[in-house]
């Protein structure tokens, strides 16, 4: 008797849930169809969009929404609270379904690899984030002494560091920032942060509208330096080329000349300043030594030999996010990715069977959250290929009952896509209690008993 094709989805942020949509709007989900379990490590789904997106981005916060009408579907279960590979190994996965996605994202930190970088307050993006994004495995506190902050990159995670730096607490209260965060932030003591990018304006990866989102705080002023407005031959075939990278020059240039106003927190945007050194007194950051740099022509740059040095008491480095290797998995270090052929997991020059990848540990940690959409249609478009020409092995248990049988039989508390509605409901109740639209449960215990796991 045909039987539904069993694809099993590890890591529940936007790639995997994007995988699990091009799953059932393809032809596989006719009879007998497609029945599809997403495994999450978190008790609540969506990834980054929930641990990543800073809290004062509701907009993007809500492609949540948009996430739910492919969570509602019957053919789609949720397990929360379970880890690969220490609640569900590959050997498990391949007793349950027919193919395995792997959809786990990245989360730490990228090394910086200069001196100083390991004193004490200094710090990488992806731990601030975690933090200010109430996430429940990191410390409750984050300190935040300093007067004055170092931001080290130019993309999209330094800017939403340094403007949740430069915002006062009180401003971040309407968003979803649990009680913790709020404390944290008001007692912040930054009254400058300077962002240092080793490049110039036409080489900055800032989304064009992130950056002028910037301007628009009342505490913040913007601050860019008119020296620090430079092109070469490279940049300005970048700007002809590229409209966004033009659309934030522009920008860039627009505040160059300005006035610099009264609003209480600055924030520099510095150029051609690459970092080379954390300076430390006692194990301390007390500063941060930058080479000034200059075009070569190409939108390239090379040292000048003229060093300068900032009086700032913490670092932030905001140099990209890593994905972790995956046990029983091929990873290729350097890239910090599985490889893979469109989306077909490679190992040996062949395709692990029934294994495959989307979303940024098969891209790397870049792009939106709208580009993992394409990722996982090439990705679930080989699967079905695979499907249709034999490839996937039948496995021995392909009852949806088997792997809720196996979870229970090993203890493991896991939530569901009910429980995520409960957890969704308790944080709203949370925040209307507080004449705010939600507040975030953080403890991993406290959002398993809100999802009823
Ligand atoms: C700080 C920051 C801010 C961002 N802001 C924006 C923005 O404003 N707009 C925008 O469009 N994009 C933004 N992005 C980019 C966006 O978050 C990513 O494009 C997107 O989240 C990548 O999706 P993903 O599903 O591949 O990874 P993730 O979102 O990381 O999802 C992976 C999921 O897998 C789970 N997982 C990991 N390991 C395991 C395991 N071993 N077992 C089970 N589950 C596991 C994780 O818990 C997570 O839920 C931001 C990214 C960052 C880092």
């Amino acid at each position: 008797m045909p039987r539904p094709l069993r694809v099993a989805i590890v890591g529940a942020g936007p790639a995997g849930i994007y995988a699990a949509d091009a799953l059932m709007k393809s032809d596989a989900a006719a009879e007998p169809g497609v029945s599809i379990d997403l495994f999450e490590r978190m008790p609540a789904p969506f990834g980054l969009i929930r641990y990543g997106v800073a809290p004062d981005h509701p907009r993007i916060k809500g492609i949540i929404t948009a996430l739910h009408q492919v969570l509602d579907k019957p053919q789609i279960r949720l397990f929360g609270n379970i880890d690969y590979p220490s609640d569900l190994n590959l050997d498990d996965l391949r007793q349950f379904y027919d193919a395995v996605i792997f959809s786990t994202g990245a989360s730490a930190d990228r090394a910086l690899n200069i001196p100083g970088i390991e004193l004490e307050g200094s710090y990488g993006a992806a731990d601030f984030v975690s933090w200010f994004d109430g996430h429940p495995d990191v410390p409750r506190t984050w300190p935040l002494e300093a007067e004055k902050v170092a931001v080290l990159g130019v993309g999209n995670v330094a800017l939403d560091v340094a403007r949740i730096l430069a915002k006062t607490g009180d401003e971040l209260l309407p968003t979803e920032i649990p009680a913790n965060v709020h404390a944290g932030l008001a007692a912040n003591k930054a009254l400058e942060v300077h962002v240092f990018g080793r490049r110039g304006p036409a080489q900055a990866k800032f989304s064009p509208m992130e950056l002028r989102e910037l301007d628009h705080s009342p505490n913040i002023e913007v601050i860019v330096n008119p020296e620090d407005i430079d092109y070469d031959e490279g940049s300005i075939t970048t700007r002809r080329s590229n409209k966004q990278a033009d659309m934030v020059a522009s920008t860039l240039e627009n505040w160059a000349i300005r006035d610099v106003g009264d609003r209480p927190h600055k924030l520099f945007l510095h150029f051609f300043e690459s970092p080379t050194e954390v300076l430390g007194e006692d194990g301390r950051v007390v500063g941060l030594r930058t080479e000034r740099t200059e075009l070569d022509g190409t939108g390239n740059v090379k040292g000048t030999g003229r060093f300068t040095d900032w009086e700032v008491q913490s670092v932030y480095r905001a140099v990209g996010y890593l994905s972790s290797e995956l046990p029983k998995l091929p990873f290729d270090e350097d890239s910090g990715t599985v490889p893979h052929e469109a989306g077909r997991v490679i190992e040996g020059g062949e395709h692990l069977a029934s294994t495959y990848v989307t979303g940024w540990i098969k891209r790397g940690p870049v792009g939106l959250i709208g580009h993992t959409k394409g990722d996982a249609n090439e990705t679930v478009a080989n699967l079905l290929a695979d499907h249709r020409a034999g490839r996937l092995a039948a496995p021995a248990e392909p009852e949806e009952a088997a792997v809720t049988a196996f979870l229970e039989a090993a203890g493991v508390r896991y939530t569901t896509w009910d429980g995520w509605y409960k957890l969704d409901a308790a944080e709203k109740a949370l925040g209307a209690a507080q004449g705010r639209e939600r507040v975030k449960i953080v403890p991993r215990d406290g959002m398993l008993d809100a999802s009823g796991a």
